[in-house]
């Protein structure tokens, strides 16, 4: 590759990035007439938000999973727990189902914190205190998938829910120093305990390394002002039980044992000089 090349591919790059910035895939696949397809193979290549993409990617699909997921419940018949027949409620069921239907719900869904949406989680969750209940439910909507739903959703998810360039600015550039909201550790810091073996757990192999996405109140949704970063243990201890100001306090506890593992590890290096 000449160095022209290379100059004109770190142009394109940061026109990508510059778009991402201010506009979103349509605008950019009409501005520089380039393929969808090429547009995500910049994306992809360009590490610097690498792991934002990655990260907003697994947001929206837990998003989408949950919201079609309650629409879909929201369609049962009020009496499903005393109905036995589960082949007829899942047919019911998928007659029922339209993509139009399912926006109208998810825009009902969001915008309204009262009555509707309330009594419909509190209902879905009732189902877990019985396992029974659980297992009807996953069986009446067991089969009814639909990713076409999950292409339309992409583009609402970015436009009223959490659009990708504020993601960005929260999460950071692929470089930056995250901090955990609750612990104050940032990820240089647990790189730091990785290397000097104060680290205990098995899973640092998949998790731990960079801060994920917490929602500040549990089952608040992943939208723009309800998430914080969060390290592996704060975010696995906060559950969707704990909301941001209760664990807080916990928070403070963890930053305490950090800095005495910390104190340790500085301690050791003084003894091996
Ligand atoms: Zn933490």
């Amino acid at each position: 590759m000449s160095e022209n090349d290379n100059i004109e591919e770190t142009k394109d790059k940061f026109l990508v990035l510059h778009f991402i910035e201010c506009k979103m895939y349509e605008e950019i696949e009409k501005e520089l007439e380039i393929t969808r397809e090429d547009i995500r193979k910049l994306f992809n290549e360009n590490k610097k938000i690498k792991k934002s993409i990655k990260r907003y990617k697994s947001l929206l699909n837990r998003t989408f999973k949950k919201l079609y997921n309650l629409y879909k419940y929201s369609l049962l018949h009020k009496e499903w727990r005393e109905n036995d027949n589960i082949k007829e409620m899942n047919q019911t069921l998928k007659n029922a189902i339209s993509e139009e239907k399912f926006k109208d719900f998810v825009a009902k869904y969001l915008k309204n914190k009262n009555a509707f949406r309330d009594n419909l989680t509190t209902n879905y969750k009732a189902d877990y205190t019985e396992m029974k209940y659980i297992r009807k439910r996953n069986k009446i909507m067991k089969d009814i998938k639909h990713k076409d739903f999950l292409t339309s959703f992409k583009k609402y998810f970015n436009e009223e829910i959490f659009p990708l360039e504020s993601f960005i600015t929260k999460y950071g550039m692929d470089d930056y120093d995250r901090q955990c909201k609750y612990c104050k550790i940032t990820e240089s810091t647990i790189t730091k305990l990785v290397k000097n073996g104060e680290i205990n757990t098995k899973r640092i192999y998949s998790r731990g390394r960079t801060m994920e996405i917490d929602q500040k109140e549990p089952n608040g949704g992943y939208t723009k002002d309800n998430i914080a970063l969060a390290c592996y243990w704060c975010n696995n201890a906060k559950t969707d039980e704990f909301n941001k100001k209760e664990f807080k306090k916990i928070g403070k506890a963890i930053r305490k044992v950090w800095e005495r593992r910390l104190e340790e590890t500085e301690k050791n290096k003084k003894i091996k000089k």
